[in-house]
C-alpha cells in the first residue's frame, strides 16, 4: 500500500459497475474508523473525464453520502511499480495535503483499491488556463492582472511554506466556478528544508523551465524559489500573446532559445507595463527577478484597475465591463 495503514489514516476501497446501469461506475472507499475498529463505506459516483495527465486520469464524482462533487485523480497502480514513480506520488500528497490557500485546489484525501490510487480534490468547474488559452488565444491585461495576482498569492503561500512548485504552467491553473484560480498539480513541487537548500533535479515542463534548471542539470548547480518566478514570467506572456515566448519545433530549439533568452512581444500588443513586468521575471539570472512582493507592487498592477471578479462567459470570449 502508499499509504501506511497505521492510526486513523488507512483505507482502502473496492470500484464496482453498479448493477442497474452498466453506464454508472462507482467507487467505494472503506475509511477506516479514526478509533481503529473498524471501517465506513463511501460511496462516489464517477462522472465526466475532466482531464488525462501523465500517470493518472481525472474524473468528476459525486458522493452519494453528502451529494458534494469532487475531482477524483485516478493512478493505477501498474504506473507505480517503478519505486521513482511510487516516490513522486507520495511527495505529492505530502506537500499538497498540507497548501490550504484560497487559490490553491484543495486536498481532501487519499485512498486505495488493489487496483488503483485515489486522490479527492476540491472540484475545478471551469477546467484549465490552458483550454481558456486556446479558445481566447489572449486575455486582457485587466483579466490578467486579476489572475496573475491571484496565482503569485497561490505562490506566496507555498514559498513561505518552503514548497517549490516547478511545474507552474497554464495547464496547472485550474479555474473554480466562480473563475478563481486554483493552482494544482504537486507533482514535481518539493519542500526545501532551509530556504538556500538547492534541488539539483531536472524538471518542469520544457516551454516553462528556468535557465538556471537546463544549465544546473549540466554543470551540477542547484536552483531554488526563483524558478517560480520565471514560470510566472512565461505565464503573464503567454495569457498577453497567446503563446509561451520560447515556443519552439522541439524541446532542443526551445532549450537553446530559453538559454539565449530569445524572446520578442509581438508589435503594439502588449502594454509597457506588462512588458517591462514580464522582462522583469524572465531574467537569465535568478537573482535578479523580483520577488513576489516587488511583482505586486509592480506598475502593471497598481497604476491600473483591477477587476474584482471575471464571469465564466471568459473562458470563451472577452469581458465587457460596464
Ligand atoms: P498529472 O499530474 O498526471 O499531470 P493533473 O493533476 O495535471 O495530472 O491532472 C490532469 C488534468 O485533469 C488537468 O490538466 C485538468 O484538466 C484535470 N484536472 C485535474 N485536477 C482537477 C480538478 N481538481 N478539477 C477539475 N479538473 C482537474
Amino acid at each position: 500500500p502508499l499509504q501506511k495503514k497505521s492510526g486513523c489514516t488507512g483505507t482502502t476501497t473496492v470500484v464496482s459497475k453498479s448493477p442497474s446501469s452498466s453506464e454508472q461506475v462507482t467507487i467505494v472507499e472503506h475509511r477506516k474508523r479514526p478509533c481503529g475498529d473498524g471501517f465506513t463505506v463511501h460511496t462516489y459516483l464517477r462522472g465526466k473525464l475532466l482531464g488525462k495527465g501523465g500517470f493518472a486520469k481525472v474524473y468528476k464524482v459525486t458522493s452519494l453520502d453528502t451529494n458534494k462533487e469532487y475531482a477524483v485523480k485516478i493512478v493505477p497502480k501498474a504506473n507505480l511499480v517503478k519505486s521513482r514513480a511510487r516516490q513522486k506520488l507520495q511527495t505529492e500528497i505530502k506537500i499538497h495535503r498540507t497548501m490550504k490557500h484560497a487559490n490553491i485546489c484543495e486536498y481532501k484525501h487519499f485512498f486505495e483499491d488493489k487496483v488503483n490510487c485515489y486522490i479527492l480534490l476540491e472540484l475545478c468547474h471551469n477546467q484549465s488556463m490552458n483550454e481558456m488559452i486556446k479558445r481566447r488565444k489572449t486575455l486582457t491585461e485587466e483579466e490578467t492582472r486579476l489572475l496573475m495576482l491571484q496565482i503569485v498569492d497561490a505562490i506566496t503561500f507555498m514559498h513561505d511554506s518552503n514548497v517549490i512548485h516547478r511545474d507552474l504552467k497554464l495547464g496547472n491553473l485550474f479555474l473554480s466556478k466562480n473563475m478563481n484560480i486554483k493552482v494544482g498539480d504537486f507533482g514535481l513541487a518539493c519542500r526545501v528544508d532551509s530556504s538556500d537548500e538547492k534541488r539539483r533535479t531536472i524538471c518542469g515542463t520544457p516551454n516553462y523551465i528556468a535557465p538556471e534548471v537546463i544549465e544546473g542539470n549540466k554543470e551540477k548547480r542547484g536552483h531554488s524559489f526563483e524558478v517560480d518566478i520565471w514560470s510566472l514570467g512565461v505565464i503573464c506572456f503567454t495569457m498577453l500573446v497567446g503563446k509561451p515566448p520560447y515556443e519552439s519545433t522541439d524541446v532542443k530549439s526551445t532549450y537553446r532559445r530559453i538559454l539565449a533568452n530569445e524572446y520578442s512581444f509581438p508589435i503594439g500588443k502588449v502594454s509597457d507595463d506588462a512588458r517591462r513586468l514580464i522582462a522583469s521575471m524572465l531574467q537569465t539570472n535568478p537573482k535578479m527577478r523580483p520577488s513576489l512582493d516587488e511583482v505586486r507592487r509592480h506598475p502593471f498592477f497598481t497604476m491600473h484597475q483591477i477587476p474584482s471578479s471575471i464571469p465564466p462567459s471568459c473562458t470563451v470570449s472577452a469581458p465587457i465591463w460596464c
